[in-house]
Protein backbone atom coordinates (compact mmCIF):
# COMPACT_ATOMS: atom_id res chain seq x y z
CA UNK A 1 0.00 0.00 0.00
CA UNK A 2 1.32 3.57 -0.69
CA UNK A 3 1.45 6.18 2.13
CA UNK A 4 0.85 9.57 0.31
CA UNK A 5 2.62 12.63 2.20
CA UNK A 6 -0.02 14.92 1.97
CA UNK A 7 0.34 18.62 1.90
CA UNK A 8 -1.48 20.46 4.59
CA UNK A 9 -3.55 23.48 3.32
CA UNK A 10 -2.20 26.84 5.19
CA UNK A 11 -4.43 28.00 7.86
CA UNK A 12 -6.25 31.13 7.09
CA UNK A 13 -5.72 34.54 9.04
CA UNK A 14 -8.38 34.00 11.26
CA UNK A 15 -10.17 37.31 12.34
CA UNK A 16 -11.76 36.58 15.75
CA UNK A 17 -13.92 39.49 15.56
CA UNK A 18 -15.89 38.52 12.65
CA UNK A 19 -19.33 37.15 12.67
CA UNK A 20 -18.81 34.30 10.42
CA UNK A 21 -22.15 33.11 8.23
CA UNK A 22 -21.31 29.47 8.65
CA UNK A 23 -19.15 27.78 10.30
CA UNK A 24 -18.06 23.75 9.80
CA UNK A 25 -16.59 21.75 12.84
CA UNK A 26 -14.73 18.85 11.67
CA UNK A 27 -12.18 18.39 9.06
CA UNK A 28 -14.30 14.45 7.72
CA UNK A 29 -15.73 14.60 4.27
CA UNK A 30 -19.44 15.84 6.41
CA UNK A 31 -17.50 19.50 7.77
CA UNK A 32 -15.38 19.25 4.27
CA UNK A 33 -18.71 19.11 1.57
CA UNK A 34 -20.46 21.27 4.06
CA UNK A 35 -17.41 24.51 3.72
CA UNK A 36 -17.04 24.13 0.12
CA UNK A 37 -21.03 24.10 -0.49
CA UNK A 38 -21.72 26.96 2.08
CA UNK A 39 -18.66 29.11 0.32
CA UNK A 40 -19.66 28.33 -3.00
CA UNK A 41 -23.19 29.78 -2.04
CA UNK A 42 -21.21 32.82 -1.02
CA UNK A 43 -21.47 32.71 2.71
CA UNK A 44 -18.66 34.30 5.06
CA UNK A 45 -17.51 30.21 5.84
CA UNK A 46 -14.84 29.15 7.93
CA UNK A 47 -14.14 25.24 8.27
CA UNK A 48 -12.56 24.47 11.38
CA UNK A 49 -11.12 21.20 13.01
CA UNK A 50 -8.24 19.04 14.36
CA UNK A 51 -6.86 16.13 11.81
CA UNK A 52 -7.76 16.60 7.90
CA UNK A 53 -9.38 13.54 6.66
CA UNK A 54 -10.92 12.70 10.03
CA UNK A 55 -11.81 8.57 9.60
CA UNK A 56 -10.08 8.62 6.33
CA UNK A 57 -6.77 8.69 8.34
CA UNK A 58 -8.11 5.22 9.78
CA UNK A 59 -8.32 4.06 6.23
CA UNK A 60 -6.85 1.70 3.83
CA UNK A 61 -8.51 2.12 0.54
CA UNK A 62 -12.00 2.94 -0.38
CA UNK A 63 -13.70 1.07 -3.22
CA UNK A 64 -18.05 2.62 -2.91
CA UNK A 65 -17.09 6.64 -3.66
CA UNK A 66 -18.89 6.79 -6.69
CA UNK A 67 -16.51 7.89 -9.78
CA UNK A 68 -12.78 7.40 -7.75
CA UNK A 69 -12.98 3.03 -8.23
CA UNK A 70 -10.58 1.98 -5.52
CA UNK A 71 -8.60 4.60 -4.19
CA UNK A 72 -6.03 5.09 -1.66
CA UNK A 73 -7.60 6.86 1.42
CA UNK A 74 -4.75 9.29 1.69
CA UNK A 75 -4.72 10.31 -1.97
CA UNK A 76 -9.13 10.91 -1.56
CA UNK A 77 -7.77 13.26 1.46
CA UNK A 78 -5.34 14.73 -0.71
CA UNK A 79 -8.35 14.85 -3.38
CA UNK A 80 -10.77 16.51 -0.74
CA UNK A 81 -8.01 18.89 -0.24
CA UNK A 82 -7.29 19.91 -3.46
CA UNK A 83 -10.85 20.85 -3.87
CA UNK A 84 -11.13 23.06 -1.09
CA UNK A 85 -8.19 24.69 -1.66
CA UNK A 86 -8.90 25.27 -5.21
CA UNK A 87 -12.25 27.19 -3.73
CA UNK A 88 -10.14 29.31 -1.27
CA UNK A 89 -12.34 27.48 1.49
CA UNK A 90 -10.92 29.53 4.95
CA UNK A 91 -9.72 26.89 7.19
CA UNK A 92 -8.20 26.64 10.59
CA UNK A 93 -6.53 23.48 11.12
CA UNK A 94 -5.11 21.89 14.50
CA UNK A 95 -7.29 23.23 17.02
CA UNK A 96 -9.54 21.38 18.79
CA UNK A 97 -13.12 22.80 19.77
CA UNK A 98 -13.87 22.84 23.71
CA UNK A 99 -17.24 24.65 24.28
CA UNK A 100 -20.16 25.71 22.00
CA UNK A 101 -22.29 27.66 23.10
CA UNK A 102 -25.84 29.58 21.67
CA UNK A 103 -27.01 32.83 22.41
CA UNK A 104 -28.04 35.71 19.63
CA UNK A 105 -24.96 33.85 18.20
CA UNK A 106 -23.44 30.61 17.93
CA UNK A 107 -19.83 30.96 20.12
CA UNK A 108 -17.27 28.57 19.52
CA UNK A 109 -14.24 27.87 22.63
CA UNK A 110 -11.20 26.73 20.96
CA UNK A 111 -8.14 25.17 22.81
CA UNK A 112 -6.17 27.94 21.34
CA UNK A 113 -8.14 30.16 23.92
CA UNK A 114 -10.05 32.30 21.13
CA UNK A 115 -13.83 32.23 20.43
CA UNK A 116 -15.47 32.36 17.35
CA UNK A 117 -19.13 33.31 16.24
CA UNK A 118 -21.34 32.41 13.77
CA UNK A 119 -24.78 32.55 12.28
CA UNK A 120 -25.13 29.20 11.55
CA UNK A 121 -23.50 26.32 12.31
CA UNK A 122 -22.40 22.22 11.25
CA UNK A 123 -21.68 20.09 13.61
CA UNK A 124 -20.00 17.09 11.92
CA UNK A 125 -17.14 16.37 14.38
CA UNK A 126 -17.70 12.21 13.30
CA UNK A 127 -17.50 9.38 15.46
CA UNK A 128 -15.48 5.77 15.70
CA UNK A 129 -16.12 2.24 15.87
CA UNK A 130 -16.22 0.83 19.16
CA UNK A 131 -13.14 -1.53 19.50
CA UNK A 132 -12.87 -4.80 21.11
CA UNK A 133 -9.24 -3.85 22.73
CA UNK A 134 -7.88 -7.70 22.30
CA UNK A 135 -4.54 -8.17 20.72
CA UNK A 136 -4.21 -8.44 16.92
CA UNK A 137 -7.05 -5.94 16.55
CA UNK A 138 -4.77 -3.31 15.50
CA UNK A 139 -2.17 -5.49 14.01
CA UNK A 140 -4.45 -6.74 11.28
CA UNK A 141 -6.41 -3.44 10.65
CA UNK A 142 -7.51 -3.52 7.54
CA UNK A 143 -5.36 -6.99 7.17
CA UNK A 144 -8.65 -9.13 7.47
CA UNK A 145 -10.34 -6.63 10.41
CA UNK A 146 -12.90 -4.69 9.19
CA UNK A 147 -15.52 -2.82 11.24
CA UNK A 148 -17.87 -1.49 8.16
CA UNK A 149 -19.84 -4.80 6.45
CA UNK A 150 -21.26 -1.67 3.86
CA UNK A 151 -17.38 -0.74 3.16
CA UNK A 152 -15.27 -4.32 2.38
CA UNK A 153 -17.95 -7.36 2.44
CA UNK A 154 -17.46 -7.39 -0.96
CA UNK A 155 -12.92 -8.48 -0.72
CA UNK A 156 -14.52 -11.28 1.65
CA UNK A 157 -16.44 -13.19 -1.40
CA UNK A 158 -16.52 -17.00 -0.82
CA UNK A 159 -14.52 -16.63 2.61
CA UNK A 160 -15.27 -17.48 5.94
CA UNK A 161 -15.78 -14.30 8.13
CA UNK A 162 -16.24 -13.89 11.68
CA UNK A 163 -18.34 -11.40 13.30
CA UNK A 164 -18.21 -9.95 17.19
CA UNK A 165 -21.02 -8.66 18.60
CA UNK A 166 -24.97 -9.43 19.40
CA UNK A 167 -26.84 -6.44 18.88
CA UNK A 168 -29.04 -5.61 15.54
CA UNK A 169 -26.11 -4.23 13.78
CA UNK A 170 -24.08 -7.55 14.70
CA UNK A 171 -27.14 -9.44 13.00
CA UNK A 172 -27.89 -7.57 10.29
CA UNK A 173 -24.18 -7.70 9.30
CA UNK A 174 -24.33 -11.63 9.58
CA UNK A 175 -27.52 -11.71 7.47
CA UNK A 176 -25.73 -9.58 4.66
CA UNK A 177 -22.51 -11.45 4.71
CA UNK A 178 -24.66 -14.72 4.22
CA UNK A 179 -25.21 -13.91 0.84
CA UNK A 180 -21.24 -12.85 -0.31
CA UNK A 181 -18.94 -14.96 2.73
CA UNK A 182 -19.06 -18.86 1.96
CA UNK A 183 -19.56 -19.29 6.07
CA UNK A 184 -20.29 -16.54 8.83
CA UNK A 185 -19.34 -17.53 12.43
CA UNK A 186 -20.98 -15.52 15.04
CA UNK A 187 -18.96 -14.74 18.30
CA UNK A 188 -20.64 -13.08 20.83
CA UNK A 189 -19.69 -13.02 25.00
CA UNK A 190 -23.25 -12.88 26.09
CA UNK A 191 -26.53 -13.92 24.67
CA UNK A 192 -28.25 -11.92 21.88
CA UNK A 193 -29.83 -8.28 22.00
CA UNK A 194 -31.17 -7.96 19.12
CA UNK A 195 -34.94 -8.41 18.23
CA UNK A 196 -36.50 -11.42 18.25
CA UNK A 197 -37.05 -11.55 14.41
CA UNK A 198 -33.97 -10.65 13.56
CA UNK A 199 -32.42 -13.68 15.54
CA UNK A 200 -34.57 -15.77 14.39
CA UNK A 201 -34.00 -14.82 10.54
CA UNK A 202 -30.10 -15.59 11.56
CA UNK A 203 -30.71 -18.60 13.29
CA UNK A 204 -32.79 -19.79 9.57
CA UNK A 205 -29.24 -19.28 6.91
CA UNK A 206 -27.78 -22.20 6.10
CA UNK A 207 -24.22 -20.78 6.20
CA UNK A 208 -24.44 -19.04 9.88
CA UNK A 209 -22.89 -20.71 12.85
CA UNK A 210 -23.52 -19.02 16.22
CA UNK A 211 -21.38 -19.14 19.51
CA UNK A 212 -23.15 -17.41 22.42
CA UNK A 213 -21.26 -17.34 25.36
CA UNK A 214 -18.56 -16.83 24.26
CA UNK A 215 -15.24 -14.33 24.70
CA UNK A 216 -12.53 -13.09 22.00
CA UNK A 217 -9.48 -13.21 23.21
CA UNK A 218 -7.04 -12.87 20.11
CA UNK A 219 -7.15 -12.26 16.62
CA UNK A 220 -3.95 -14.29 14.97
CA UNK A 221 -2.30 -14.30 11.44
CA UNK A 222 0.71 -13.92 9.63
CA UNK A 223 0.59 -11.43 7.13
CA UNK A 224 -3.40 -10.82 7.34
CA UNK A 225 -5.23 -12.52 9.95
CA UNK A 226 -6.10 -16.47 9.87
CA UNK A 227 -8.01 -16.60 12.39
CA UNK A 228 -9.30 -15.91 16.11
CA UNK A 229 -8.65 -17.81 19.44
CA UNK A 230 -11.80 -17.89 21.34
CA UNK A 231 -12.96 -18.95 25.15
CA UNK A 232 -16.27 -20.67 25.50
CA UNK A 233 -17.74 -19.55 29.03
CA UNK A 234 -19.99 -22.64 29.46
CA UNK A 235 -17.34 -25.37 28.63
CA UNK A 236 -14.63 -23.22 29.71
CA UNK A 237 -12.39 -24.13 26.98
CA UNK A 238 -10.49 -22.42 24.34
CA UNK A 239 -10.53 -22.99 21.20
CA UNK A 240 -9.26 -21.57 17.66
CA UNK A 241 -11.57 -20.55 15.31
CA UNK A 242 -9.82 -20.13 11.90
CA UNK A 243 -11.20 -17.33 9.39
CA UNK A 244 -10.29 -14.71 6.80
CA UNK A 245 -11.74 -11.99 8.01
CA UNK A 246 -13.48 -10.45 11.25
CA UNK A 247 -16.19 -7.96 11.33
CA UNK A 248 -16.23 -6.09 14.75
CA UNK A 249 -20.04 -4.93 15.11
CA UNK A 250 -20.18 -3.81 18.93
CA UNK A 251 -21.02 -0.19 18.19
CA UNK A 252 -20.35 3.33 17.44
CA UNK A 253 -18.94 6.38 19.68
CA UNK A 254 -20.28 9.45 18.55
CA UNK A 255 -18.18 12.53 19.12
CA UNK A 256 -21.38 14.82 20.43
CA UNK A 257 -20.60 15.46 23.80
CA UNK A 258 -19.93 19.49 22.76
CA UNK A 259 -24.03 19.22 21.94
CA UNK A 260 -24.96 17.09 24.88
CA UNK A 261 -27.90 19.28 26.76
CA UNK A 262 -27.85 22.06 23.59
CA UNK A 263 -29.84 19.71 21.39
CA UNK A 264 -31.60 16.35 21.26
CA UNK A 265 -29.53 12.79 20.87
CA UNK A 266 -30.63 9.59 20.88
CA UNK A 267 -30.34 6.67 23.03
CA UNK A 268 -26.96 5.92 21.58
CA UNK A 269 -25.64 9.83 22.03
CA UNK A 270 -26.03 10.83 18.31
CA UNK A 271 -27.20 14.04 17.28
CA UNK A 272 -31.01 13.47 16.20
CA UNK A 273 -31.22 15.31 12.98
CA UNK A 274 -34.63 15.85 10.07
CA UNK A 275 -34.14 15.06 6.36
CA UNK A 276 -32.38 18.47 6.05
CA UNK A 277 -30.03 18.32 8.96
CA UNK A 278 -31.46 20.18 10.89
CA UNK A 279 -30.56 19.91 14.86
CA UNK A 280 -33.48 20.82 17.41
CA UNK A 281 -31.77 23.86 17.39
CA UNK A 282 -32.73 26.47 14.49
CA UNK A 283 -29.46 27.63 12.51
CA UNK A 284 -27.55 24.05 14.49
CA UNK A 285 -27.12 21.31 11.76
CA UNK A 286 -25.39 18.14 12.02
CA UNK A 287 -24.18 16.04 9.66
CA UNK A 288 -21.51 12.26 8.63
CA UNK A 289 -21.39 9.70 11.57
CA UNK A 290 -22.20 11.77 14.40
CA UNK A 291 -26.07 11.90 13.29
CA UNK A 292 -28.64 9.35 13.91
CA UNK A 293 -28.42 8.24 10.24
CA UNK A 294 -27.23 4.27 10.60
CA UNK A 295 -25.46 4.74 7.52
CA UNK A 296 -21.86 5.66 8.58
CA UNK A 297 -20.39 6.50 4.95
CA UNK A 298 -18.30 8.88 3.22
CA UNK A 299 -20.61 9.63 0.01
CA UNK A 300 -23.67 9.76 3.22
CA UNK A 301 -21.23 11.81 4.74
CA UNK A 302 -20.28 14.35 1.99
CA UNK A 303 -24.23 14.46 1.08
CA UNK A 304 -25.53 15.51 4.27
CA UNK A 305 -22.73 18.51 4.66
CA UNK A 306 -24.00 19.36 1.40
CA UNK A 307 -27.49 19.37 2.32
CA UNK A 308 -26.94 21.40 5.80
CA UNK A 309 -25.12 24.28 3.98
CA UNK A 310 -28.23 24.63 1.46
CA UNK A 311 -30.37 24.75 4.14
CA UNK A 312 -28.02 26.82 5.98
CA UNK A 313 -28.13 29.35 3.04
CA UNK A 314 -32.05 29.66 3.19
CA UNK A 315 -32.30 30.13 6.49
CA UNK A 316 -29.32 33.20 6.45
CA UNK A 317 -31.70 34.10 3.32
CA UNK A 318 -34.93 34.24 5.22
CA UNK A 319 -33.78 36.44 7.92
CA UNK A 320 -32.29 38.77 5.52
CA UNK A 321 -29.14 39.48 7.06
CA UNK A 322 -26.43 38.96 4.55
C1 LIG B 1 -11.47 1.61 9.33
C2 LIG B 1 -12.56 2.35 8.60
C3 LIG B 1 -12.77 2.08 7.27
C4 LIG B 1 -13.80 2.74 6.58
N1 LIG B 1 -13.96 2.47 5.26
C5 LIG B 1 -14.93 3.13 4.57
C6 LIG B 1 -15.13 2.88 3.17
O1 LIG B 1 -14.41 2.06 2.57
N2 LIG B 1 -16.13 3.54 2.55
C7 LIG B 1 -16.94 4.44 3.19
O2 LIG B 1 -17.84 5.01 2.57
N3 LIG B 1 -16.78 4.70 4.51
C8 LIG B 1 -15.79 4.07 5.21
N4 LIG B 1 -15.63 4.32 6.54
C9 LIG B 1 -16.55 5.28 7.20
C10 LIG B 1 -16.14 6.72 6.90
O3 LIG B 1 -14.78 6.92 7.20
C11 LIG B 1 -17.02 7.68 7.69
O4 LIG B 1 -18.37 7.43 7.40
C12 LIG B 1 -16.71 9.14 7.38
O5 LIG B 1 -15.36 9.45 7.59
C13 LIG B 1 -17.57 10.06 8.24
O6 LIG B 1 -17.24 11.39 7.99
P1 LIG B 1 -17.52 12.55 9.03
O7 LIG B 1 -17.09 13.80 8.37
O8 LIG B 1 -18.92 12.44 9.51
O9 LIG B 1 -16.65 12.25 10.33
P2 LIG B 1 -15.11 11.90 10.58
O10 LIG B 1 -14.47 11.33 9.37
O11 LIG B 1 -15.12 11.08 11.83
O12 LIG B 1 -14.44 13.32 10.87
C14 LIG B 1 -14.70 14.05 12.03
C15 LIG B 1 -13.62 15.11 12.25
O13 LIG B 1 -13.93 15.89 13.40
C16 LIG B 1 -12.75 16.07 14.18
N5 LIG B 1 -13.08 16.36 15.59
C17 LIG B 1 -13.81 15.61 16.47
N6 LIG B 1 -13.90 16.25 17.66
C18 LIG B 1 -13.23 17.42 17.52
C19 LIG B 1 -12.97 18.54 18.38
N7 LIG B 1 -13.44 18.59 19.64
N8 LIG B 1 -12.26 19.58 17.91
C20 LIG B 1 -11.76 19.58 16.63
N9 LIG B 1 -11.98 18.56 15.76
C21 LIG B 1 -12.70 17.50 16.21
C22 LIG B 1 -12.03 14.75 14.00
O14 LIG B 1 -10.67 14.88 14.38
C23 LIG B 1 -12.24 14.53 12.51
O15 LIG B 1 -11.30 15.25 11.74
C24 LIG B 1 -14.62 3.69 7.25
C25 LIG B 1 -14.39 3.98 8.60
C26 LIG B 1 -13.36 3.32 9.28
C27 LIG B 1 -13.10 3.65 10.73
Amino acid sequence: MFNFQIEKPKTALIDYQTTYDFIALGLGPAGMNGALYAKRKGLKTLLVGYDLGGQLNNTSDVDNYLGLGNIDASIMIQKFTEHIKALEVPMLTEVRVTSIVKNDLFEIGLDNGETLRTKTLLYAFGGNPRKLGIPGESTFASKGVSYCVTCDAPFFKKKHVLIAGGGNSALDAAIDLSRIASKVTIVHRSQFKADKTTVDQVSKLPNVEIHLETQLLEIVGDVTMTGARVFNKITQTESLIEADGIFIEIGHIPNSSLLQGLVELNDAKEVKVDRFQQTSIPGLYAAGDVTDNPNKQIIIATSEGAVAALIATSFINQKGDK
